[in-house]
């Protein structure tokens, strides 16, 4: 499949991991907007949040503790931090591959653009 994230999951194009298990996989952002932007997306290709479904229910639920681990890891979890996952067009998702945005390290404005 040509997915770009599928490609950094299978270690075909590199990048800068923070974290990985057997199911989900953490790199930098190419492009950060915060001093920490980490990306955190499962392993599996799942396209969106639209895309997801009941049998992923543990999975989803383990990216977000794994966020909260690797948000402890950095060092902002004291402070806080934000968790974003751009769905389809509107919400602004450019790449399909279901990914979760940790953003931390600077005050976060909102609402968000
Ligand atoms: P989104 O707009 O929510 O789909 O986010 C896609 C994110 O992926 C953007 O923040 C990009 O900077 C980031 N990105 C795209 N290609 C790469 C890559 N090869 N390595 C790391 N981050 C990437
Ligand atoms: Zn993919």
């Amino acid at each position: 499949m040509d997915c770009i994230f599928c490609k950094i999951a299978n270690k075909e194009i590199p990048s800068a991991i923070v974290y990985e298990d057997e199911d989900v996989i953490a790199f930098n952002d190419l492009n950060p907007e915060a001093p920490v932007h980490i990306l955190v997306i499962p392993k599996k290709h799942i396209a969106s949040l639209n895309d997801a479904s009941e049998e992923d229910q543990q999975l989803l639920g383990k990216i977000m503790l794994t966020i909260q681990k690797i948000a402890s890891e950095q060092g902002i979890a004291e402070d806080g931090y934000r968790v974003v996952t751009n769905c389809g067009e509107q919400g602004g998702q450019t790449v399909m591959h279901l990914h979760f945005h940790l953003l931390g390290g600077r005050e976060m404005l909102w609402p968000a653009g």
